[in-house]
Formats: C-alpha cells, sequence, structure tokens
C-alpha cells in the first residue's frame, strides 16, 4: 500500500494503453497516457463491428472513457509524443511533446467553426476516403470530445474564420508546441500497429483502381459513421458490388513483406463477409485464403459465417489482379490448392487482408527496448519497462485487455520490488 500514489507513465492511447491506466488507476497508482492522434482509442475506435459478437466497439470503450473520465489518477495527453526517457536513480524522467491541438477545453464541440472553414483535408479517420475541414472533431464518439486544427492545413490567422464562429473563445490559432516533463515509476509501451501498406505489393494492384480497398477501409466504408454512412458501395462509381473478394495474407507471411501471421486477418474477412451479407444477402463473397486461422472460441464464428449462402472459400494464394476494363470489376487469378485448377474470378471490387505491422516500424520510441525482427517488442531488461497489446504480438482486443491487465501488475510488482 505503500507504493500507492506511483506513476506509471503508458505509451499509446488504444485499447492496451487504456486497460493498463484504467487498472492501474482503480489500483490507487497514477497513470499518464501519451498518444500521438488527438483522440484515445487506437485502431478499435476505427472499426465498424467486434468479432464474434459483432456488437460496435464503442459499447466497451464507452465504459472505459467512462471509468477514466470518473477517476482522477489517469491523465492523457493527445497529440504527444515521447521525445526522450531517462532513467535516475530508480525514476523514469520523460519529456514528452504535445503538439498544439489550436482548440482549448472550453470547446463543447457545437460545430459551428466547422460550418465557415473554407479548407478541406483528407480524413485520416476514414483513411482518406473522404475530407473534414482543417477543423475537425476527429470522429462523432471522439475522447476527448474537442475539435483540432490540422495545422498543416489550416490558414491560420490570416483565415481566423473559425475564431469568429466560436462562441467560447475555444480557438487559439496561435498555441504552440510545448514539452512537458514527467516523472514515472514504470513505463509500459502499448503502441500498436498500423495497417501494413498495400502499395508495396506490387502483384495486387492497390492504387490502380478506388475499387481495390483493404480491410481496415472496409471498416471504414461499413460503419455508419463512416464516408458513405454505413453503405458498401464502389467507391469509383457508388454502386453496390455484386461481388467481392478477399484477399488473405495481403502482405503478410510473405518473406519479401511481412513473415508474421497477424493472427486476425481470416476473422477479419469473415466479419467483412457478415457486413456484406447484413447489407444484401445476394453479394457473392470469395475469399482466397492460404489456411485459415481461426483459434478457440472464433471457431464456431468462421463455421457460422462460411456456412452462409453466397460465400465461397477458395484455398489459394493470389497471383495476380487484373482489371477488367469493360466493367471496371476484376479478374482475380489464384491457383485452387486443392484441385489444381487456375481460377479467374470476376468481382466487382477487391478487399486485401492487409496484416498489423508494428507501429515501432514506422518510428522507434526512444525506450531502452529489443524488437523481434518483425518489429515487435520483446521483454525488455529493465524490469520497469514493460511491452504490452499489439505492439508485442498480434491478437485480437480479449487478449490485448488481458495482456494489459497483467501488465499493469507487472509495472506495479517492478515498482514494489525496487
Ligand atoms: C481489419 C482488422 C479488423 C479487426 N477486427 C477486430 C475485431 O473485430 N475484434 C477484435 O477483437 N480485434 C480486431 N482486430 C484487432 C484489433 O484491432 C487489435 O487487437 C487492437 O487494435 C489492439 O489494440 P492496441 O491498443 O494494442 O493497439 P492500437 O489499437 O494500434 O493502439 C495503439 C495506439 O498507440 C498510438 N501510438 C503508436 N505509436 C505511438 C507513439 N510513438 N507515441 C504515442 N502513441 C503512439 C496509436 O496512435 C494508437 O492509438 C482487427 C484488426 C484488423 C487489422
Amino acid at each position: 500500500m505503500s507504493e500507492q500514489g506511483k506513476t506509471i507513465l503508458v505509451v499509446g492511447g488504444g485499447i492496451s494503453v487504456m486497460t493498463t491506466a484504467i487498472e492501474a488507476a482503480e489500483a490507487g497508482y497514477k497513470a499518464v497516457i501519451i498518444e500521438r492522434n488527438s483522440y484515445l482509442g487506437g485502431r478499435v475506435a476505427q472499426m465498424n463491428k467486434y468479432f464474434p459478437k459483432l456488437c460496435p466497439p464503442y459499447c466497451g470503450m464507452e465504459i472505459n472513457f467512462s471509468r477514466m473520465r470518473s477517476n482522477p489518477n489517469v491523465r492523457s495527453y493527445t497529440l504527444a509524443r515521447l521525445e526522450s526517457l531517462n532513467k535516475e536513480d530508480g525514476t523514469y524522467k520523460a519529456a514528452v511533446k504535445v503538439e498544439p491541438r489550436f482548440v482549448n477545453s472550453k470547446c463543447t464541440a457545437c460545430g459551428e467553426c466547422e460550418k465557415v472553414c473554407p479548407v478541406d483535408r483528407p480524413n485520416d479517420f476514414n483513411y482518406g476516403m473522404d475530407t473534414t475541414k482543417a477543423i475537425y472533431l476527429p470522429h462523432e464518439m471522439a475522447f476527448p470530445v474537442r475539435y483540432a486544427v490540422d495545422g498543416a492545413a489550416c490558414k491560420g490567422a490570416s483565415c481566423g474564420k473559425c475564431v469568429e464562429a466560436c462562441k467560447y473563445d475555444a480557438i487559439e490559432l496561435e498555441m504552440q508546441a510545448e514539452t512537458v516533463e514527467i516523472e514515472a515509476d514504470a513505463v509500459v509501451m502499448a503502441t500498436g500497429w498500423n495497417p501494413y501498406d498495400p502499395n508495396k505489393i506490387d502483384n495486387l494492384a492497390f492504387g490502380k483502381s478506388p475499387n481495390i480497398i483493404n480491410n481496415v477501409m472496409m471498416e471504414r466504408l461499413a460503419a455508419v459513421n463512416g464516408p458513405t454512412g454505413g453503405k458498401i458501395q464502389r467507391p469509383s462509381d457508388g454502386k453496390e458490388p455484386a461481388s467481392v473478394a478477399f484477399v488473405q495474407c495481403a502482405g503478410s507471411r510473405d518473406e519479401n513483406h511481412m513473415q508474421h501471421c497477424s493472427a486476425i486477418c481470416c476473422l477479419a474477412t469473415f466479419k467483412q463477409i457478415a457486413y456484406l451479407h447484413e447489407q444484401n444477402p445476394e453479394i457473392q463473397a470469395y475469399m482466397f485464403y492460404i489456411d485459415l486461422r481461426a483459434q478457440g472460441k472464433y471457431e464456431a464464428f468462421v463455421q457460422d459465417v462460411s456456412a452462409q449462402e453466397n460465400t465461397t472459400l477458395i484455398k489459394g494464394k493470389v497471383a495476380e489482379i487484373a482489371e477488367d476494363g469493360a466493367t471496371g470489376g476484376f479478374i482475380v487469378t489464384a491457383e485452387n490448392a486443392v484441385t489444381g485448377e487456375k481460377v479467374h474470378q470476376a468481382v466487382d471490387m477487391v478487399v486485401l487482408a492487409t496484416g498489423m505491422d508494428p507501429a515501432s516500424n514506422e518510428m522507434r520510441a526512444p525506450v531502452s527496448l529489443d524488437y523481434e525482427m518483425s518489429g515487435f517488442m520483446v521483454p525488455s531488461s529493465d524490469p520497469g519497462i514493460i511491452a504490452t497489446g499489439v505492439a508485442k504480438k498480434p491478437s485480437d482486443v480479449a487478449s490485448c485487455t488481458q495482456d494489459a491487465t497483467a501488465a499493469t501488475l507487472k509495472a506495479i510488482q517492478s515498482i514494489v520490488r525496487r
């Protein structure tokens, strides 16, 4: 009990970090979250539904936000990155750079600023499939519920229309970046993943047509707060696709790309076939796979979806996706590994099941940690630095929350045993 009140620094802002922070705070420790985005929730915030129950992620997420809101032991910084971390006499000293949000805590998210903003920018929350204004609410369920200004897109004080429109004095276009010094007694790293960049996979033709998307884009297309209001349609012409090919292991289990299996892509595709059939059971879904991977409790979910009508599973790695000029669709070519036949399947749309690329491959945090070749973190020789979530290994949400709870315990043990 004497150690309560000590601080655990948690880097990231997804489900793993939120779980670690809440568990630590509810055990009486202080938790400080550092998230690079303008909102918490990580990639789960961008999902339409969770497998296997297919409920919206915001059911569970909102419970976490409310536990955080009601607990003064949790503090979070968004638009923040760890600049340096040093250990002195057993205490970690972190320098955290916080980028300006240009909107202060007086914001009520009324949206009057957005109405007058003259600048459009790609909406990264929807993976660039639509735009927002330069002053934007990250998404409807964002935590914190506060607008932010994209400093790179905004015209600044020379425009200032949003400042005039705001009745609450919430917009400060002169806000500057600041560096915050934080002292902590343990550090938990949960920086998660990025979707593997499909532009790197030449034979799968991503970027050649807007009708070839990847699985994270499909989550946004199916979401009611997504770019099409939840209607799954071809980005090129807004038509409902009559047929969709799902290409598994797009960049995964491949020595030219990522060697690892992301463990969830087969399940994500089954979930997305269910989205198609919720919209229209007549849509033909073709899933091209190397092996189907769904462990333990997920087996029944896979059986249910794959037994649906208009669902065809083809065991074969896709060799080529060629545009079919006449229809705006594609011919997907693969060798069926069971029959030995070449398959040339015509479809209206393609979804590439890209896997989880550890965010550490984009940027390594200045923390003394080792990494596997794939970029996943391995346990640190310093017991006060703990990795968790997808930063450590590809996992579903349930496994991440279990591991993040264990990370809290390890952090507390490292403090108590010091
Ligand atoms: C297509 C697809 C569908 C999926 N669907 C499901 C599903 O239905 N059910 C399920 O259980 N799982 C699903 N998953 C898996 C799920 O997304 C992960 O389990 C979950 O995102 C892991 O959470 P995390 O907190 O570890 O990482 P993340 O969600 O990636 O969160 C990490 C956070 O850290 C932040 N960050 C990264 N680097 C830094 C840095 N240097 N400094 C500060 N912050 C940083 C990021 O901005 C992010 O907010 C799916 C995965 C994919 C690819």
